[in-house]
């Protein structure tokens, strides 16, 4: 049973150096609120009540805070009406501290269970890197690292929050293995896009750059009508989709010169430009990438009235080299995100 309490806390994020007193509903947390505990910690509005030797293992941060001596009679953590408060924490994340600290042998196996859910250990992990549980976290991020090796996961899993957890704590083997899985999900469209692209664009860097603007492109192939009818994107991610969808078809569609190798330049332009016209792309307009791509893969001309393959001339493997550079020179992250572009 929970039980609901009065308490007053500080909630000003700063610490103890105010005086700023706001009175706050808390509750005693369900399971990890013990009568014999010796700390007790508000987390949102839930109160724990835990023991200093258990959170005092693995060398992790509360070893320091909590061997410091008591400055006053009654210190942060002594009781309900006087906290420990951690903040920018979540209680999920720290129940989830708590469940692996305090498992038992059951528990622990549960978590090896393939069936476990991938994104329940990956808030340990995140925990355990947060607070310093270098032990605890190396074994969750093993069990990760495992479940990944092995495919063990569900088939609609997004690993987003895997993705963060491993570029947060820089364990580069499992980001890069991650990052690729992302990159496939947003690429097949088996991941919610607009979750993608909510999810990326909070983080600062380079992968999550690369994950906001591979979704971003995924999803302008789609056009418009399929955005528009999205209520979950805002109006700011139609703006950018729609920049960046007629960008693309611009690219496409615009004439580029290239440093010619044959005699005749003006009528090899022409031939070379009819041929990306006739290659029979069948994906959308957009598809720059992939477009480019099937092209040079292809190399179309019209002989006798009928559409062949053939291979290029060298002057037109020359032109298509250009393209290729221009196109995959394009910094599809600005393009999507800066609306200067
Ligand atoms: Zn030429």
């Amino acid at each position: 049973m929970e039980e609901s309490i009065t308490t007053t806390t500080r909630r000003d994020g700063a610490g103890a150096s105010t005086s700023n007193l706001v009175a706050k509903e808390a509750r005693r947390d369900s399971r990890f609120y013990f009568a014999d505990g010796n700390v007790v910690i508000l987390v949102d509005d839930n109160l724990f009540k835990v023991h200093r030797g258990v959170l005092m293992q693995d060398s992790s941060i509360f070893t320091t805070i909590l061997s410091l001596p008591p400055p006053v009679p009654n210190p942060e953590g002594s009781s309900d009406e006087n906290p420990f408060i951690l903040h920018q924490e979540s209680t999920e994340t720290f129940r989830a501290l708590l469940m692996v600290l305090y498992a038992l042998p059951h528990e622990i196996v549960a978590i090896h269970n393939p069936e476990t859910n991938i994104d329940d250990i990956v808030l340990i992990a995140k925990a355990a890197h947060k607070y310093g549980y270098i032990r605890t976290e190396n074994w969750a991020a093993d069990v990760l690292s495992s479940r990944i090796s092995a495919a063990q996961y569900r088939e609609n899993q997004d690993f987003l929050r895997l993705l963060d957890y491993a570029i947060l704590s820089d364990r580069s083997s499992l980001r890069d293995r991650v990052f690729k899985l992302v990159m496939c999900s947003t690429k097949s469209g088996s991941i919610n896009l607009s979750r993608v692209i909510h999810f990326a664009e909070r983080k600062e860097n380079i992968w999550w750059n690369k994950v906001l603007e591979g979704a971003y492109y995924r999803y302008a192939l789609k056009g418009p009508s399929r955005w528009n009818s999205d209520p979950s994107l805002l109006k700011r991610h139609k703006r950018n989709l729609y920049i960046g969808y007629c960008t693309l078809v611009d690219v496409r569609q615009s004439s580029f010169t290239w440093a010619h190798v044959c005699e005749d330049e003006g009528a090899c332009s022409t031939s070379f430009r009819r041929q990306l016209e006739i290659a029979p792309f069948p994906g959308p307009m957009a598809d720059l990438l992939g477009w480019v791509d099937y092209v040079a893969q292809s190399g179309f001309v019209i002989r006798k009235g009928q559409l062949r393959r053939a291979p290029l001339t060298p002057c037109h493997t020359v032109g298509l080299d250009t393209l290729m550079a221009m196109v995959y020179s394009l910094d599809m992250y600005e393009l999507f995100t800066n609306s200067s572009y």
